[in-house]
């Protein structure tokens, strides 16, 4: 038997697990099918890689996006385990498959269209297979916000190897998405493990639009730190980064029409900077690890809750109090209800729980992190202490004015 904390410590550096990463490690080596639902920055990625070492045979993570791919390569080869990447861009193709076949990958990382092809399910009959690991198995499901039709193909091809593992990986499930990936993937109701969602050190708030800039720029003067503030058009970046431009802190915008060079500039910028206001849009984060984020802003609406989860669990993930501020106005709902009628029909019913859902979050006058936890299958406290509906309840209020008084008096007095 391997001893997994000697692995965690010398492989990955690691001083324990995290969360329910034991849990999940646990079920894949008993050979269980597991859906595992954790947060953007749990770890999602040791659960199959730790396994992959301790088992004999290469396991398959299937991963939807190349660029993605090729970060968790490099990743993990920097930590010494032997991996590759099947993708239309590789062009050691032939290399990749012999070194599969001879049994001298950890891991092959395989993009969805794949599955479909003959030529890769004949060659998984030629090596030998420890684990299937779907990273962002959301994908399978029409009810999840990034459906990807080749995500179907994956159960047929697993299915011709019935002794091997599943573990499906996804942040963002909601219980419908949860219960359609169990069934597209062939996972059982009791193979789910849900991690919890809570981010204590965020603090909510949400507010209508008046002067969207001037609000934002009035976070930023409160709210030292580097901080992400998404736009939600190309244009509108550009112009909210110039306005915000005057409150004197470093600011940049990000988002797909920019050069290449600049884009990739103003990134690693950000990533050093401690100080820097980040203009995007919905381009920009994903594959991003900064822990000192202290604010993201939104102005306007995010496309869905699980989108304005990830966008704000951007934030504080060094665990430092940190804000999650969104700008909201009713022509936000407008527009987003508009495109609904371009939405075709699979997919309708889907997108309008989404955003009603949405607008229950914007709306609620109780406790934004409870709404948020319940929408992730959470049962969490009726308040939390920490969102702007929980301080400015009545009792909060009082309670705070009551504080700034004191200290306002503190303050005269200490001047004169
Ligand atoms: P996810 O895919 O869930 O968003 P990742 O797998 O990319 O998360 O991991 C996020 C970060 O957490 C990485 O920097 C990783 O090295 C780190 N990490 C993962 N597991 C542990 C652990 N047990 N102890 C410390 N750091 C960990
Ligand atoms: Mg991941």
């Amino acid at each position: 038997m391997v001893d997994l904390a000697a692995l965690l410590r010398t492989t990955f550096g690691f001083e324990g697990f995290r969360g329910v990463q034991r849990q999940v490690v646990d079920r894949v080596l008993a050979g269980a099918n597991t859906l595992a639902v954790m947060p953007t920055g749990a770890g999602k990625s040791l659960c199959y890689q730790l396994p992959a070492l301790a088992m004999p045979g290469t396991c398959i993570v299937i991963s939807p996006l190349i660029a993605l791919m090729h970060d968790q390569l490099r990743a993990a080869e920097a930590v010494g385990i032997r991996a590759a990447t099947l993708t239309s861009v590789d062009t050691n193709q032939a290399e990749t498959r012999a070194r599969f076949r001879s049994g001298d990958l950890d891991l092959l990382y395989v993009a969805p269209e794949r599955a479909s092809s003959e030529g890769f399910r004949r060659l998984l009959g030629e090596g030998r297979l420890s684990l299937f690991a779907i990273d962002e198995a959301h994908c399978v499901s029409e009810w999840g916000h990034d459906f990807r039709p080749d995500y179907r193909l994956l159960k047929p091809l697993m299915d011709a190897h019935p002794d091997v593992p599943r573990l499906a990986l996804t942040a963002t499930a909601d219980a419908h998405t949860r219960a359609d990936i169990l069934t597209q993937l062939g996972i059982p109701d009791d193979g789910l493990i849900v991690a919890g969602f809570d981010r204590p050190n965020i603090r909510y708030a949400i507010t209508p639009k008046a002067n969207t800039a001037r609000q934002i720029a009035a976070l930023i003067a409160e709210t030292p730190g580097p901080g992400i503030v998404y736009a939600q058009t190309r244009s509108g970046a550009e112009k909210l980064a110039g306005q915000l431009a005057a409150t004197g802190r470093p600011t940049r915008a990000y988002h797909a029409g920019l050069d290449p060079a600049v884009r990739a500039r103003n990134q690693a910028d950000f990533v050093a900077s401690e100080d820097m206001v980040i203009v995007a849009t919905v381009a920009f984060g994903m594959g991003i690890d900064k822990p000192d984020v202290r604010f993201v802003a939104h102005a306007g609406i995010p496309k869905s809750i699980e989108a304005y989860y990830q966008e704000t669990g951007r934030a504080g993930r060094d665990g430092d109090p940190s804000v999650a501020h969104m700008f909201w106005g009713a022509e936000d709902f407008a527009r987003a209800r508009a495109r609904l009628n371009e939405v075709d029909e699979a997919r309708l019913a889907g997108e309008r729980a989404r955003l009603d859902a949405l607008a229950g979050l914007v709306e609620t006058p109780g406790c934004r992190r409870a709404v948020l936890l319940r929408h992730f299958g959470e049962d969490p406290p009726e308040t939390c202490g920490n969102c702007d509906n929980c301080l400015n309840a009545p009792g909060v209020i009082d309670a705070t004015e009551t504080a700034r008084k004191l200290l306002s008096a503190v303050y005269r007095t200490g001047q004169s």
